[in-house]
């Protein structure tokens, strides 16, 4: 491949043919740049003019003058990229070359340049010094220049200086591989490996770094056309950055790329090279160099070596982004999840996007019912079908982030963000395995400026305002307030204060004597729930039911009141009052839950309680729920011969042929409608109507909250049969319960 250059030792610089202009010579990217610098305007003719056509280890020559060492420096400052320089010794002074070599070296600290000295007087040498020093590679008297000797000392240089070249790109580039490695683990992810991957192969090939790195993508994020993506891509080619490779119209590197994926090897071709980097997870990446020649050699070994590199470090960083994405992303949808959002919300709250922006909480109504009734595999269809709308139509500006398994959360600029508009997207039904399926949802909002904290409060805060939306209706909306944290705060506070009272045994029973009207004799008792707190002062079971209610505590609570009641009923029953019955008030969620019939039968056969002397309160809003359930569950009562009672009566709005159906006991007239009873005509209608309403049923009907002798009086003329209240005793602690019933009973009620 190289020239043949004459074997005779014609001497160039006593030819005659001196009207040879010195040319530059068509510039090639990859031919070998070799600068002569004399201040002997002959020199670079003939130079040139020897050398001209020659080749260099396949490359073409490229000549570059200086006619002072001052023109050279000027060189330098733009230019540094030269192979060779051939350089005058004695030029503007003595010993400018030598000056020269040193600020080669030092100041444009240009190491792998090659310098061959030349002199026209043969007996001015350099130092050895200076040679070693300055790595000085040849020194040569001009006379010694013939062309052949000009082509072998330059084919000599050359070849060293493109070994250096070598050597060192190789040693920089596993450097800077290593370097990439672990700097990718510190968090950087694919691309930027990716990006140091193809700037570092174009370092080895000294051209210009132009080229792409692409990658298969993992099979969940895959659609049909786009499996390859571009990840990262420098110089000329920067514009295909998160292309598909499909999409890029360099066709050369587009069908290198694609055969180099399939044949899974690196290709060296003539237009450039394709290397390709095997993953151990399928995640196979190939990149594109413009190398313009083909790759030979030591370069090609030693390409091979940094691909087989960078294939361990790709390894290492996939594994790496699986992590990240396994931790920040949710797997089902493919959102960012909690951990993400919080993330984004803290870089928001502490940015200048605090102001403006909003995070929505949207919670799917329903979901676990949905879930249920048809299957999780369809669950999770509607899951990601809700994501999919979410996702197109808040587009990218909007975070969208899965936070639990039916609740997506987000994060916007509050105008994008309108709770009607979000309502809207969910006009239309989804369809899901061809069946058509109507969701709504239910929002709680957070403006970022009422947060307080960081990211995670955000999210508490949001919750917050969820959980008050789901309160009233589904289907609603409401926005978080500073006076919801300070509540919210409170209700936590009382809730642990409440779990510690459990432990610490601070829950107690007083009972409230029940009389029968027509006799005046106590005819049973209700067992009220009391909490003394630490400083001895009491806690209204208005303010700590609820609260029990909401965290699943009544559940516990409610069983041991159970029993509780059932052995003061077996101690009643002992000391003579065996006629009493006792009121146990049940709540809602202690109703609904499966284990409650177990309780009542153990706490029954445990104390050994007369089932008839036991009644249970369930109030009327209750008992208007779902017909079938509720009955269901009565009738698992009534087998157990344990008596019902509805309280509370009159604030719901039961229809007489409901509570036909509804198999209790005992209707008891609220407390509203008894404290007016005495002097308001029309407030007197309502236990009226309850006291005929229970003669027609066949129910008995007791008044509660009886504070006067005038309203006992007037409920009994009414045909009332019992009451409680204030007028004939307060709830009672058990031993002042005792002897209030040793002083109100006859032997009779005994
Ligand atoms: P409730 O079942 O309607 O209980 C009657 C409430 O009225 C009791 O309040 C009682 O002290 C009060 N009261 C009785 N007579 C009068 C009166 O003449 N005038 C006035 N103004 N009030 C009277 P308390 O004990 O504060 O209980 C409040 C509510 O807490 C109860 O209403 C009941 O819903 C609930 N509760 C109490 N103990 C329990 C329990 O063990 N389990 C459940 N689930 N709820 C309970
Ligand atoms: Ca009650
Ligand atoms: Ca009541």
């Amino acid at each position: 491949m190289e020239s043949n250059p004459q074997h005779d030792d014609e001497l160039v610089f006593v030819s005659d043919d001196g009207d040879v202009p010195p040319v530059e010579e068509p510039v090639q990217r990859a031919a070998w740049r070799v600068l002569i610098v004399d201040d002997d305007p002959d020199v670079h003719t003939t130079t040139t003019f020897a050398l001209r056509g020659t080749q260099v280890l396949g490359r073409p020559l490229q000549f570059m003058h200086a006619n002072s060492a001052q023109e050279a420096c000027a060189i330098f400052e733009r230019d540094r990229d030269i192979a060779v320089v051939l350089l005058d010794v004695v030029m503007e002074q003595e010993d400018s070359g030598l000056q020269l070599v040193r600020r080669i070296r030092e100041h444009y600290g240009m190491q792998e340049t090659r310098v061959i000295l030349r002199t026209g007087q043969p007996g001015y040498a350099p130092e050895m010094e200076a040679i070693r020093d300055y790595d000085i590679n040849d020194y040569k008297t001009k006379s010694e220049l013939t062309r052949n000797k000009l082509y072998t000392t330059l084919t000599a240089s050359i070849r060293s200086y493109d070994q250096i070249r070598t050597i060192n790109a190789g040693r920089r580039g596993l450097d800077m591989v290593v370097r990439a490695t672990s700097e990718l683990l510190a968090l950087s992810g694919i691309h930027n490996f990716a990006h140091g991957v193809i700037t570092q192969a174009a370092a080895f090939v000294r051209g210009r770094p132009d080229g792409f790195i692409c990658v298969r993508r993992p099979p969940e994020l895959r659609d049909d056309n786009h499996d390859v993506v571009v990840i990262a891509a420098v110089g000329r080619y920067a514009p295909v950055l998160n292309k598909p490779l499909g999409q890029v119209s360099d066709e050369v590197a587009r069908d290198a790329l694609e055969r180099c994926l399939r044949e899974e090897r690196h290709l060296f071709e003539a237009h450039g090279t394709a290397l390709f980097f095997r993953s151990r997870d399928g995640r196979n990446m190939a990149g594109w160099l413009d190398t313009q020649d083909i790759v030979e050699g030591d370069l090609r070994r030693l390409l091979e070596l940094f691909s087989s590199n960078v294939s361990i470090g790709l390894d290492n960083t996939l594994l790496f982004s699986q992590l990240h994405n396994y931790a920040y992303f949710d797997a089902l949808s493919q959102l960012p999840n909690r951990r993400s959002l919080i993330q984004k919300l803290d870089e928001h709250l502490s940015g200048p996007e605090r102001g403006g922006h909003t995070l929505v909480l949207v919670d799917i109504d329903n979901f676990a019912e949905t879930n249920d009734a048809l299957g999780h595999y369809f669950g999770d269809l509607l899951l990601q079908a809700v994501a999919v709308r979410l996702q197109l139509a808040l587009g990218r500006d909007c975070v969208l982030a899965r936070v639990s398994s039916d609740t997506f959360a987000l994060l916007g600029r509050t105008e994008q963000l309108m709770p009607a508009s979000l309502q809207a997207l969910f006009r239309e039904p989804f369809v899901i395995e061809s069946q058509e399926l109507m969701v709504s949802v239910t929002m709680g909002i957070a403006h970022l400026t009422d947060i307080e904290g960081n990211g995670s409060d955000a999210l508490k805060d949001a919750n917050i305002a969820l959980r008050r939306a789901k309160m009233g209706h589904r289907g609603e909306y409401s926005f978080f307030t500073r006076d919801m944290a300070v509540e919210i705060r409170e209700r936590v506070k009382l809730l642990q204060a409440l779990r510690q009272a459990m432990e610490r045994q601070r829950l107690f029973l007083m009972y409230q004597p029940q009389i029968d009207l027509a006799s005046g004799r106590p005819c049973g008792i209700e067992a009220l729930l009391r909490w003394r707190g630490d400083d001895g002062r009491m806690i209204e079971p208005d303010r700590f039911i609820p609260i029990a209610e909401h965290s699943g505590m009544i559940i516990n609570i409610g069983e041991w009141v159970l029993r509780l009641a059932c052995f003061q009923q077996v101690d009643l029953a002992r000391r003579g009052f065996d006629k009493l019955r006792v009121a146990v008030n049940v709540s809602v969620s202690q109703f609904r839950h499966p284990r409650f019939i177990p309780s009542v039968v153990a706490a029954l056969k445990d104390s050994g309680a007369d089932p008839a002397r036991i009644e249970l309160e369930i109030t009327e809003s209750m008992a208007m729920e779902e017909a079938d359930f509720i009955n269901r569950t009565l009738d698992d009562i009534k087998v157990l011969g344990v008596k019902i009672a509805i309280d509370d009566f009159g604030t719901g709005f039961s229809s007489l042929s409901y509570l036909q159906r509804l198999r209790v006991d005992r209707l008891k007239i609220d407390r509203a409608f008894v404290t007016d009873i005495v002097g308001d005509e029309r407030a007197g209608r309502i236990p009226e109507l309850v006291i005929q309403l229970g003669q027609k049923l066949g129910l008995a009907v007791i008044a509660e909250g009886v504070e006067t002798a005038d309203q006992a009086d007037l409920l009994r003329r009414m045909g009332c049969h019992e009451a409680q209240g204030y007028h004939f005793a307060r709830p009672l602690e058990t031993d002042a319960l005792l002897d209030w019933l040793n002083h109100h009973s006859t032997a009779s009620s005994k």
